[in-house]
């Protein structure tokens, strides 16, 4: 029967959960707020099913070959700008949609929880568009899968590497129906921290929120800006430096622990596509660097060049090495990120202090920061903003 001892042992994929032939396993958040399995012990039968599906709990083995490597840009301007990146993922779900197949990924719901859910229509497809950096609940997304294989259906999967891995081993064999698709990842910051700082904003304008967007474009893409927007109509665009969440997350502060002992970093996959943010597409393609947004596209195996080939009418792209692309851009792909000594306490902190003290705390914004913050739409609004941030990357 699963036993977490050591939280770095569980990365929350939910294949236990899945697996249960008893269903006595709950996915329950602890004091962080990342969901970790339960055993109700009343009910289990030690039948052993949740150890061996345990991605974590076994060697990782990858049985594919060469891996090959593009820059991608989705050729709707609209689709790439609600994409975190190139907008790669939309295009290789388009080619599945069109097929009648059917795609998960990583959703809000209607609380801006993260989950995982699936989409049949391209319609639907924007609800699984852009990065959410917050871990998602699997709910029953791995049981819904394999009915939907059985039955014949494509399926596109798109997660976390370790969602990919945990679906492949509860799954235990390969379908020529399923293509997996996972992204580098640097980790997933707590959906308990995540619900209470949606709180505390939503508090503070006294308004709902009913518009998040982690990767919001208004400013281009370099500035990794964070969009949230209130039903009294204001919207607050925040960069990177002066967001609180996507701070504490660059600080590793806020990820789930097994993040920082992550078993699933490697370039080589078993997922059969991995995307991750082309920051510097100069490198490899100069007509593509439009502060818009590119897609590195690794791909590992023949499925993932089949679906690749048919993605060509919807993207530009350009060939890239694979040794540079991960050098630049992709060092999450093989390394772990080291916890901040300071995130026990402010996971502490999160529990026993008002957020807003939480902020002050390890958030303090400086002059410089406020400033910059103030003066960015005006800049922006003079057409001056693109320079500068060429001026300030020199
Ligand atoms: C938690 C997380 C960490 C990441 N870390 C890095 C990193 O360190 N370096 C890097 O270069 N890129 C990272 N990425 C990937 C990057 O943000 C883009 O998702 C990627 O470049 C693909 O962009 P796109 O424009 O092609 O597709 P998009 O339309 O942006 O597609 C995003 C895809 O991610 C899925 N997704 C969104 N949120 C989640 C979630 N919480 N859990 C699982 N799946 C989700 C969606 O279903 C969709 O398939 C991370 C993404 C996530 C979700
Ligand atoms: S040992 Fe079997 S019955 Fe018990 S929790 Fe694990 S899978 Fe469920
Ligand atoms: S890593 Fe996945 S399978 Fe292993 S204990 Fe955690 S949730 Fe269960
Ligand atoms: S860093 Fe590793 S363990 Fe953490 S979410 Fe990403 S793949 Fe999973």
């Amino acid at each position: 029967m699963i036993t977490i001892k050591d939280k770095t042992d569980c990365s929350g994929c939910s294949a236990c959960y899945a697996v249960c032939p008893k269903h006595c396993i709950t996915m329950c958040p602890d004091k962080e707020g990342f969901l970790y399995p339960t055993v109700d012990t009343n009910l289990c039968i030690d039948c052993g099913a949740c150890d061996k599906v345990c991605p974590l709990m076994k060697p990782l083995v990858i049985n594919n070959g060469n891996t090959s490597a593009f820059a991608v840009q989705n050729k709707d301007e609209s689709i790439r700008m609600q994409s975190a990146s190139g907008g790669a993922f939309s295009a290789f779900a388009t080619v599945v949609l069109n097929k009648g197949g059917i795609v998960f990924g990583g959703c809000f719901d209607k609380d801006f929880n993260v989950c995982h859910d699936s989409v049949s229509t391209i319609n639907d497809l924007k609800k699984l568009r852009c990065s959410k950096y917050v871990q998602s609940d699997m709910g029953n997304t791995f049981s819904k899968i394999k009915s939907l294989l059985k039955e014949g259906r494509l399926i596109l999967f798109s997660g976390t590497p370790c969602q990919v891995e945990g679906l492949n081993s509860y799954l235990k064999r390969k379908y020529d129906n399923l293509i997996t698709l996972d992204l580098v990842c640097r980790g997933t910051p707590s959906p308990g921290l995540w619900k209470k700082y949606l709180a505390w904003h939503s508090a503070k304008e006294k308004s709902p929120i009913t518009y998040v967007s982690f990767r919001n474009k208004h400013f281009g893409y370099a500035g990794s800006t964070m969009a949230i927007g209130f039903k009294n109509g204001k919207i607050k665009y925040q960069s990177r430096a002066i967001q609180f969440f996507k701070y504490t997350f660059f600080q590793d502060l806020n990820s789930r622990p097994s993040c920082f002992r992550c078993h699933f970093k490697t370039i080589q996959r078993n997922a059969d596509i991995t995307l991750y943010d082309c920051w510097h597409v100069n490198a490899f393609s100069k007509d593509m660097d439009d502060d818009r947004g590119t897609t590195m596209v690794l791909l590992h195996t023949e499925k993932g060049e089949n679906l690749f080939n048919e993605t060509k009418p919807f993207i530009r792209f350009n060939k890239a090495d694979v040794e540079k692309a991960i050098k630049l851009d992709g060092i999450m792909a093989t390394q772990c990120t080291v916890p901040n000594p300071q995130r026990e306490q402010f996971f502490k902190d999160a529990q026993d202090i008002p957020f807003e003290q939480l902020i002050k705390k390890y958030f303090p914004l400086s002059i410089k920061k406020q400033c910059i913050q103030w003066l960015k739409p005006v800049i922006y609004k003079l057409g001056i903003l693109n320079h500068l941030k060429r001026f300030i990357s020199k």
